[in-house]
């Protein structure tokens, strides 16, 4: 097989084969715009790595071939000791992943070229800095040593000339720091700093491909929910130099506003640094504006070069650029990572600057990132004390205690404290501490620094390049002008407007939230400015036309008719899951405790005819605020005994009321019941219908209070919909014997009422047993509703409440599980059982309707797998409802 591809070679859709990278690196070669020569190995290559443990053997060979081909159109040769060629070696995987894997650049320098490249460029300094940062990158990253010592060693070199940065530092004392570099690779290494150009691209190709498998980036992966599998390519690259002078640079750009969406061009630029400087928020970077005023030339053609990738990309895209001597080269580019509100702003413009259609712009909007705009602000007229102010990068409301590196935000965090991670600048190995924080902050960089990118990434809140921030690690403690604070200490962080508060500031609702709960106008009148409101009127749009192309219905689980009004603004067009338990507890537990007790069959009765006038009222209530809307209730679900007293606190009741010699009769039968209704394994033992089969007149007296409700509403010229749901069948005699039950309580209310009562009655597939006999239920059930928790427990045989937190973490990490199958549903296993149970119900009663309730009703990913499978509609708790409105349109786009 062919593993390498020249850049003229590949295209923008291969990016499983070239990665992201390459495979846009690829494109700009083809549509024009200037990129150096370079080619991709493929990650194909990288998969056989992992799997052989070598690189494929004829990979070598073919690598020859393409680097000889850039070096004949350069007519330039890899670190030949005149007019040298040097290469960029840098990772590329398809899912991007900033800074997680290695990128080594200036490979073909060596102890004899330094000199061609000093004679090339005319510049003895420049030369030795490419050197001094080759063997730093190259030892750090290929041969594995401690970064450490270079930098101190660069340091205590600053400090003996009184250079105050590394611009300020001579060839000669550029040239005496190579020489000290290269003595830290003999000592800690005991070999040569590789002399040999092709030996340091060859050793640097193996790197890259072996940086897929380090930790961090594990890590990373899991996070993203990146497959391990994937593997990364590798691309090979002509270097250009940003560090050749005042007229060279290097930077950053993204066609329009990552944060706010707004059209134009944005970025930060360095004059006379190599790449890795803007990323690595060491000196704080320039604007383009400054670029306009430097060089006027170099920024009108990197205008005319994002205006041509807009357009081609038809999307906001970020690109990596670097100006040698005046003359502009692109070094990536992609679709460029953006805030949540950006996402939809941004679509909604593209849609009106007849770039996409509104279809498009659903498709490039997530669930998730609504999600994050119904998260809560800062309480503007709280008046909190501003300590400072940075960058706004990641936008957020985040409140919580300082802490300063990876194990302090660990550790508050898993006590249960909200903790924000406070660094001068942030690199990958800060990547646990910033996962596990609540915000993060910086004192260096600016909005495409690592903080900035990683941040956005996972929707974390953060604020960067915060300069009259001191953060000084070594005495632990953080100093804002006179104000010294600890960790431990309380801050509150702005994500969107950069301002850094100290201490507790209360939240209030986001003016997304505002208009999902309330309407358009209230979400545009809490909106503080022109921004805020073109982001309500944005995702107003998307989720209008979400509505308009979805086929899935969206119903809300609620069990109150407060839950139920919620659900309603929201959108939710019924309730799919109407739990009863609620019903059954608090003062209604003495009524159940007779119901159990009860010793003849007319006591029984009594007890729960107590309980019919409750029940009915809460139906009268819940079905009033769903007037019109399909609203299904389920009879009781859990077991028996959760509504009796606790074994352990009953028998200390009763012995102690025996030692004082007061027997307390009740007592002493309810402590029979108890431990005769205890069960080892509750959740497969006596609940649902097994319950209803077992307790005469329990379900009974929920169907009654259903049906009372419905004829009262009715009469004052309501329209109730109750439907009636039936928890863990497994079989159709169980059904069945509910069913002519059920249909015996509602005629005898409809005589009694002069009414007719005609309700659907389903139940819920929550078992294997259900999903694989659901031909034969479906011939005793109007309706199906796919428990998915439930299923997912049995299928697996997973007891969720004591399996997450104990071998999920490891399960999760030797890729067993990829994602909890309680967060989004396992489509090949549960998934399997669901599609059965769709396909073989129907086929028994073919408009038989078929929808989900159980958390994976909210859950984007599982969304879209309900909607292939073809049910109609998707229940989920009140405050998902905007989400899974939106993703049930994506789906159906
Ligand atoms: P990352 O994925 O971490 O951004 P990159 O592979 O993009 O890593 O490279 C790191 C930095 O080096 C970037 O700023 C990039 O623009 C720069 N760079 C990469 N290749 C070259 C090259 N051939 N010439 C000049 N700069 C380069
Ligand atoms: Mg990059
Ligand atoms: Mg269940």
């Amino acid at each position: 097989p062919k593993y390498v591809y020249r850049f003229d070679e590949g295209r923008k859709d291969q990016r499983d084969l070239l990665g992201g990278k390459g495979a846009n690196l690829a494109e700009m070669t083809r549509i024009g715009l200037p990129v150096p020569p370079g080619f991709t190995i493929s990650s194909e290559a990288c998969r056989a790595y992992m799997r052989d443990g070598h690189l494929p053997p004829g990979l070598r060979v073919e690598v020859t071939t393409a680097l000889r081909q850039v070096e004949d159109a350069l007519g330039r040769r890899l670190g030949a000791p005149r007019d040298p060629l040097l290469v960029s070696v840098r990772s590329g995987a398809k899912v991007s992943m900033p800074g997680m894997m290695d990128t080594v650049l200036n490979v073909g320098l060596t102890d004899a070229s330094v000199q061609g490249l000093a004679d090339m460029s005319g510049d003895e300094r420049f030369a030795w800095d490419s050197y001094r940062r080759l063997v730093q990158m190259f030892g750090a990253t290929v041969l594995g040593i401690d970064p450490r010592p270079f930098g101190e060693a660069l340091d205590a070199r600053k400090a003996a000339v009184g250079a105050v940065s590394d611009v300020d530092l001579t060839a000669g004392d550029l040239r005496g720091l190579v020489d000290e570099y290269l003595q830290i690779v003999r000592t800690t290494c005991g070999r040569e700093f590789p002399q040999d150009p092709r030996e340091q691209l060859d050793l640097a190709i193996d790197a890259v491909f072996g940086s897929w498998d380090t930790e961090r980036a594990r890590l990373y992966r899991r996070r993203e929910r990146i497959p391990d599998r994937l593997g990364t390519a590798v691309n090979v690259m002509a270097m250009v130099f940003g560090n050749l002078g005042a007229d060279s640079g290097t930077g950053v750009a993204f066609t329009r506003d990552p944060s706010s969406g707004h059209a134009g061009a944005y970025g930060d630029y360095l004059p006379n640094a190599q790449g890795e400087d803007v990323v690595a928020g060491i000196r704080n970077t320039l604007t383009l504006d400054d670029l306009h005023a430097r060089d006027p030339t170099s920024y009108d053609e990197l205008l005319a070069a994002m205006r041509r990738l807009e357009t081609h990309y038809r999307d906001l895209c970020d690109i990596e650029f670097t100006i040698e001597r005046g003359r502009l080269w692109l070094l990536q580019t992609r679709v460029g990572k953006r805030t949540a509100g950006a996402a939809f702003r941004v679509a909604v413009q593209l849609v009106d600057e007849h770039l996409i259609t509104l279809d498009e712009a659903l498709a490039r909007v997530t669930g998730e990132q609504l999600g994050r705009l119904l998260f809560p602000q800062f309480d503007r007229t709280a008046g909190a004390p501003l300590l400072t102010r940075g960058l706004g990068a990641s936008p957020g409301a985040a409140v919580g205690e300082i802490v300063l590196d990876n194990a302090q935000a660990i550790e508050r965090t898993q006590a249960g404290v909200q903790a924000i991670l406070v660094r001068r600048e942030t690199n990958a190995d800060d990547l646990a501490g910033m996962i596990s924080a609540a915000g993060i902050l910086t004192a260096r960089g600016g909005k495409t620094s690592h903080a900035a990118v990683v941040a956005r990434g996972m929707g974390r809140c953060a604020v960067v390049g915060a300069e009259a921030l001191d953060v000084d690690e070594v005495r632990g403690e953080v100093r804002v002008d006179d104000a010294v604070l600890r960790p431990g200490d309380v801050i509150a962080l702005d994500g969107t407007t950069g301002e850094v508060f100290r201490g507790e500031v209360p939240v209030v609702d986001s003016p997304v939230l505002r208009y999902v709960a309330e309407g358009l106008d209230a979400g545009l009148r809490s909106a503080a400015d022109d921004g805020v409101r073109e982001l309500v009127h944005a995702v107003h749009r998307l989720l209008t036309h979400a509505d308009s192309v979805r086929r899935l219905r969206v119903r809300a689980n609620a069990d109150t008719a407060d839950d139920a009004r919620r659900a309603r603004a929201r959108g939710a067009e019924g309730i799919g899951l109407c739990r009863t338990e609620h019903q059954f507890l608090g003062e209604r537990r003495r009524h159940v405790e007779q119901v159990v007790l009860a010793g003849s069959e007319d006591e029984r009765q009594a007890a729960l005819a107590a309980l019919l006038p409750l029940q009915r009222a809460d139906f009268t209530d819940l079905l009033e605020a769903m007037d019109g809307l399909p609203t299904t209730i389920r009879l009781l679900d859990p077991p028996l005994h959760e509504f009796l007293p606790d074994l352990t606190e009953l028998s200390v009741r009763v012995a102690l009321a025996e030692q004082r010699g007061q027997v307390d009769e009740h007592d002493v039968r309810l402590l029979a019941a108890v431990r005769r209704t205890h069960e080892q394994n509750p959740m497969l033992g006596l609940r649902g219908v097994r319950l209803g089969l077992t307790v005469p007149g329990l379900f009974a007296v929920q169907v009654r209070a259903i049906a009372e409700a419905t004829v009262e509403l009715r009469r004052a010229g309501r329209d109730p919909r109750p439907e009636i749901m039936v928890p863990l069948v497994g079989s159709a005699r169980e059904m069945q014997l509910v069913r002519v039950e059920t249909e015996r309580v509602l005629a005898e209310v409809a005589a009694s009422s002069g009414e007719r009562l005609r309700m659907p009655i389903g139940c819920m597939i929550e078992l294997p047993r259900a999903a694989l006999t659901a031909q034969r239920i479906a011939t005793q059930a109007d309706f199906f509703s796919f428990g998915t928790n439930d299923l997912t427990q049995t299928t697996w045989g997973f007891s969720r409440d004591d399996v997450e937190g104990s071998f999920f973490p490891a399960y999760l990490d030797n890729g067993v599980l990829t994602v909890s199958p309680f967060e989004t549903l396992d489509a090949d296993g549960v998934g399997a059982l669901v599609r059965a149970g769709v396909e073989s119900g129907r086929s028994a009663r073919p408009d038989l309707h078929c929808g989900v309730c159980g958390e994976h009703g909210g859950d984007p990913e599982s969304i879209h797998f309900f909607h292939q499978v073809g049910l109609d509609d998707v229940s989920c708790s009140p405050f998902r409802i905007p989400v899974a409105r939106l993703e049930a349109g994506r789906a159906a786009v």
